[in-house]
């Protein structure tokens, strides 16, 4: 995407909540050269910058673009598919894995990945945390919609040691095309997809030269209960899934967090998706590790694997963020409904004092996902000296109103249709419905297209 500043610039709106501190009545965002440079009540910088032509959204709340700290934006095309098998997430991989082997080509994958980045401008997120096992289609989507990010290239699944060597290779080929191409906004990554899909003797290979090269790591981890009872040696149907396929694996016979800390991975502090399964000890390890969690809490629900403890999370300290998951297993990119089902998720479980609030909820969709990718000095919030990537998101509809808290007004009775104007480094990307240079009907058309071809390949 051709970067064009924008000049001197004055944002306001009934509300303008910067995240790091409290929200602002009547307030605005002063934007220059792609970066914030004062946050303050409208009328002061009107007074301080007269001269400073103003964009006004009334009745809005400006605040910071959603980070989705994990998504698989090339599997966007495969949303609705798989629900059928949403009660055996086995099975669900197994179909997911061949799907995406035989049934989709590289441009079908591109176009899915494009197709998930626009549905992401357009509900206000500004940063993806993305695993590709295609790595390229989601980073060169990310790229080319001007969104920022760190797209994590994902490993063969080959739980067997005996092809580690030749997996390491063939992984660090694929990371050293993309870093080549890397920008300020999008950045390469790692993904050793989970404890039971990669060896033992990759995750050591990966972890050392994660340590050395300084890659950022993300791992699905302790996601669901079969995934523990595999690796404690407790059977369960992945254990069943090993036999079947004759895959040569020995359970170390640990939960999920233990093992991975017994590699080496955890000492790069990695980003841990789902977590949904990890008791106190583990909770003890990923806070002690400085390791970070990708609180997905809608796709635990849909297959059914249960609630994350983030009570327990955020009272650890451990930095948390929002992510939607694929849209297979999701199936939309809503950070507010994301945040308001963490919210009321928390609240259900309640396995602690900790009362998740519709501010900590609104922290954990902007500024917690912003450090889980270990990005908060860039991103996140809006302080001065911070990237402007922010949104604007209406609540002027009848049923948003009236707003006797803002942050309440977000959380608990907003949602993705509600972002009017989204902006990434100063550039507005999205605003009243359309997108910059993108091309939505050819895109719709294609999503269409793919769509009819894959259910004929189920
Ligand atoms: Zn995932």
């Amino acid at each position: 995407m051709r970067r064009v500043l924008e000049p001197m610039k004055l944002l306001t709106a009934d509300h303008v909540l910067p995240v790091s501190s409290p929200p602002i009545g009547d307030g605005g965002v002063l934007v220059s050269e792609g970066r914030i440079t004062a946050v303050g009540p409208a009328a002061a910088l009107r007074e301080d910058f007269p001269d400073v032509p103003e964009d006004r959204f009334p009745g809005s709340a400006i605040l910071p673009g959603f980070v989705n700290c994990h998504s698989h934006l090339e599997l966007t095309v495969l949303r609705g598919l798989l629900d059928d098998l949403d009660h055996d997430f086995a099975a669900w991989l197994i179909r997911l894995t061949r799907l995406r082997a035989e049934a989709l080509s590289d441009e079908d994958i591109a176009d899915s990945a494009l197709a998930g980045a626009l549905e992401g401008l357009k509900a206000g997120v500004t940063c993806f945390g993305d695993i590709g096992r295609w790595g390229r289609a989601g980073f060169t989507a990310l790229k080319s919609s001007g969104l920022r990010g760190v797209l994590f290239q994902e490993t063969e699944f080959l739980p067997d040691g005996a092809t580690a060597e030749s997996d390491f290779i063939a992984l660090m080929e694929k990371i050293g095309g993309l870093r080549e191409t890397e920008t300020d906004r999008v950045r390469v990554g790692i993904s050793p997809h989970s404890p039971y899909t990669v060896s033992p003797a990759l995750f050591e290979l990966l972890a050392e030269v994660s340590r050395k090269e300084g890659f950022k790591v993300t791992i699905h981890a302790a996601e669901s209960d079969a995934e523990q009872e595999l690796l404690t040696g407790k059977g369960g149907f992945f254990a069943e899934i090993f036999e079947q396929y004759g895959v040569r694996w020995t359970p170390p016979g640990v939960r999920s967090i233990e093992y991975l800390s017994s590699t080496g991975i955890l000492e790069t502090a990695p980003l841990l998706a789902h977590c949904t399964k990890a008791d106190e000890n583990e909770i003890r390890l990923i806070t002690e590790s400085g390791s970070k969690i990708a609180h997905c809490p809608k796709s635990n629900a849909k297959f059914g694997h249960g609630v994350a403890p983030l009570s327990r999370f955020l009272e650890s300290g451990i930095e948390v963020g929002l992510g939607t998951d694929s849209m297979v297993s999701n199936n939309v990119c809503d950070l507010l409904e994301e945040a308001r089902f963490a919210a009321l998720a928390a609240r259900i479980a309640s396995l602690s004092a900790f009362f998740i609030q519709p501010s900590d909820a609104l922290r954990l969709a902007t500024l917690g996902g912003a450090e889980a990718l270990g990005l908060e000095e860039g991103t996140g919030s809006l302080e001065p000296g911070k990237a402007a990537d922010l949104i604007a998101v209406s609540l002027r509809e009848v049923s948003r109103l009236p707003v006797n808290d803002v942050e309440s007004a977000l959380v608990f009775a907003s949602g993705a249709g509600d972002v009017e104007m989204t902006m990434v480094a100063g550039d507005i990307l999205y605003r009243d419905g359309f997108c910059a240079g993108a091309d939505e009907d050819r895109l719709r058309a294609r999503m269409t297209e793919i769509g009819s071809r894959l259910r004929e390949a189920l």
